[in-house]
């Protein structure tokens, strides 16, 4: 038996990841060419730079591999790139044997001044139908030899933000300036649940919700009332929970925001 779970059996057989951060997995080459387009600085222009300062085989802690999305976060906040970054997810996963997908990402920060956080889901979505549909499409799915490919998205909150992290981000902590920090994170998140129960009335694939960023001092529980809503709503709840936060966070993930998976930020598995 073990002599046949080889890597090839393993490349061909049909598999799912629910763990999937689309800003964690762009392809480094479109990474360079975004940040080019954009002026975005990089502390490399080669993949091989990129991969030996920041998209790293092991890091020293949650915030060192966090660093990471700073960079491709930078490129997103574009409906055009983010539909790009999508559908090249989807034809990576296809070309590693993947065939479902749930795709997490935090619309609040590729929000821009034009656009709202229904563009954003918009984008994603229609960028994951494109690399679907093309996959789908082809001979050996439609004769029945190949697997179709499907997908969902989660929509994450942030557990803290900081007004370079976005506009939207930028205008909340402008407009609640005389409140407590933790108040307007949480704000922002119930906004977060509403608008994804909303796009999932709409007939968006959201298929969860998510609380994700830097966990130590960033009790999961903080967000109540978030994942109260989404609760109340039908729409299942994960939690980066237990990486850098102790036991105490997944006991929260799961008691106070009915959590029906606990996801772990090193847990996911970044393509760049
Ligand atoms: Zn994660």
């Amino acid at each position: 038996m073990k002599d046949r779970i080889t890597p090839e059996f393993i490349a061909a057989i049909p598999k799912s990841d629910l763990h999937l951060h689309l800003d964690g997995s762009l392809r480094l080459k479109t990474l360079i060419e975004l940040a080019r387009e954009a002026k975005v600085k990089l502390p490399s222009y080669s993949e091989a730079g990129l991969r030996k300062l920041v998209f790293k085989e092991t890091y020293k802690d949650l915030p060192d591999y966090l660093h990471g999305f700073m960079y491709t976060c930078a490129v997103l906040p574009d409906l055009e790139n983010l539909e790009r970054v999508a559908r090249e997810l989807v034809e990576d996963n296809a070309a590693e044997g993947v065939r479902y997908i749930e795709v997490r990402f935090a619309p609040q920060l590729h929000v821009t001044s034009s656009t709202g956080v229904r563009d954003v889901v918009r984008a994603v979505a229609a960028g994951l139908a494109a690399g679907a549909k093309a996959h789908n499409a082809s001979k050996a799915v439609k004769s029945g030899e190949d697997v179709p490919f499907h997908f969902g998205m989660i929509l994450c909150a942030m557990r803290r933000f900081k007004k370079g992290m976005s506009p939207y981000f930028a205008d909340m902590l402008r407009l609640m300036e005389h409140a407590p920090k933790d108040e307007i994170y949480a704000a922002a998140s119930l906004e977060l649940a509403r608008a994804g129960v909303e796009l999932a009335k709409e007939g968006l694939p959201v298929v969860g919700f998510d609380l994700a960023g830097e966990e130590a001092g960033y009790p999961p529980a903080d967000h109540w009332a978030a994942y109260q809503y989404a609760h109340n709503h039908f729409v299942r709840k994960t939690v980066h929970a237990g990486e850098a936060y102790g036991p105490e966070s997944i006991w929260q993930a799961i008691t106070q925001c009915h959590a029906n998976r606990i996801g772990t930020a090193l847990s996911c598995s970044p393509r760049t």
